[in-house]
């Protein structure tokens, strides 16, 4: 089957043009399984997302489909096309400064309000209607007679789309980064699925991303009915994908991550045949043990450690060269961790200036 192709227009540039994404959707005719949304490239640099996308369109157009299944590569057009030389900018809305990744609705639900007046409701209408007012705030927040920002419009709008769906996944990818999945807590069992290594397990906490956007407000059901004695899992799933480092696209590495994806979609019943995960080994941290080194002094940068390599007490983590300094001691500082750590990504650039975010490393690891 092939997917269909539709545009949805997200914003207009100063000289008139609007701003437009490509929305491809396999729909098959009889649907039995959960529902999927994916979106690839909010972050302008972070391309690899859309070669995924473009695999997994290729599997699934010789898979038996059960579910519906929507793809949203190139998620963010303004942000992909702001370059810079031979840079890609694309993390912050150039307006306002923000993360285009920190945009997301928060819907601050007042669930216990909400429950009283639902209560009565059989899961399935509950799941209804509940999703129908998570649907309705976004739509509120868009018609705003105010309006909103560039950033937070076009957040809000992918965000409707992901409430739509079961399953959402967010494509993203690190700055100089290993493959490394965001899982929230309650769906631990799916870090074993995706042909990814490593995994952070993320509590429930809002802090603007897609993936919490989406699983939040279900997870504050979930443990609002679990302490009035009433059992009821979180009905959708959220995940964030960092497939590898920004600036590049590598389409035999996509086409694992393709079949990684593939083999979730398997075990959740989007697609009828049995995709076996890949046989790999995959450790995980809490985000609480996730670590963010910052670079003690200016300077450039030799990065030493080897990201998804892991690293031990004592053992060297960058150089920071001080040329300012030559005929000192300090013309080269030798960075080491005080502690067992695997290094997950390190900064793109060799250059840094004092608390620059050198390396993010997770500690107390454990494998699945
Ligand atoms: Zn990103």
């Amino acid at each position: 089957m092939k997917p269909t192709r539709t545009t949805l227009k997200i914003g207009e540039l100063a000289t008139g043009q609007d701003l437009e994404l490509p929305i491809f959707q396999f729909k098959p005719d009889s649907i039995s399984g959960p529902s999927v949304y994916i979106q690839a490239n909010v972050h302008g640099a972070e391309v690899q997302g859309n070669a995924v996308i473009y695999q997994l369109m290729r599997l699934l157009e010789n898979s038996e489909l059960l579910g519906r299944i929507t793809l949203v590569p190139l998620a963010n057009p303004l942000g992909i096309n702001q370059k810079s030389g031979e840079f890609t900018l694309g993390r912050f809305d150039p307006i306002t400064g923000v993360n285009w990744n920190r945009e997301y609705f928060d819907h601050k639900v007042d669930v216990a309000a909400w429950y009283v007046k639902h209560s009565h409701l059989a899961d399935g209408e509950l799941i209804q209607a509940y999703r129908a007012m998570l649907l309705e705030q976004c739509q509120m927040r868009l018609t705003n007679e105010w309006g909103v920002t560039t950033g937070h419009q076009q957040a809000v709008m992918l965000q409707q789309m992901g409430h739509q769906a079961d399953i959402v996944l967010d494509l993203h990818t690190g700055p100089k980064s290993c493959k490394h999945l965001y899982c929230p807590e309650y769906d631990a069992q799916a870090a074993a699925l995706f042909s990814i290594p490593y995994t952070l397990l993320i509590p429930n906490e809002f802090g603007g991303a897609m993936d919490e956007s989406i699983f939040c407000p279900w997870w504050q059901l979930s443990e609002h009915l679990k302490a009035q004695g009433r059992e009821f899992a979180v009905p959708v799933s959220a995940f964030t994908l960092e497939l590898g480092s920004q600036e590049r696209i590598d389409l035999e590495d996509a086409l694992v991550d393709a079949q990684g994806i593939m083999a979730y979609l398997s075990h959740r019943g989007v697609i009828g045949e049995r995709v076996a995960p890949a046989k790999m080994q995959r450790f995980g941290c809490y985000l609480k043990d996730y670590k963010k080194y910052h670079a003690p002094i200016g300077g450039m940068v030799e990065y030493l450690a080897q990201v998804g390599q892991p690293l031990e007490v004592g053992q060297p983590l960058a150089n920071i060269l001080r040329l300012d300094l030559y005929g000192s001691d300090q013309v080269l500082s030798s960075l080491a961790v005080t502690l067992d750590c695997v290094p997950i990504l390190h900064f793109a650039s060799a250059s840094v200036y004092q608390g620059t975010e050198l390396y993010k490393v997770m500690t107390n690891v454990f494998e699945f």
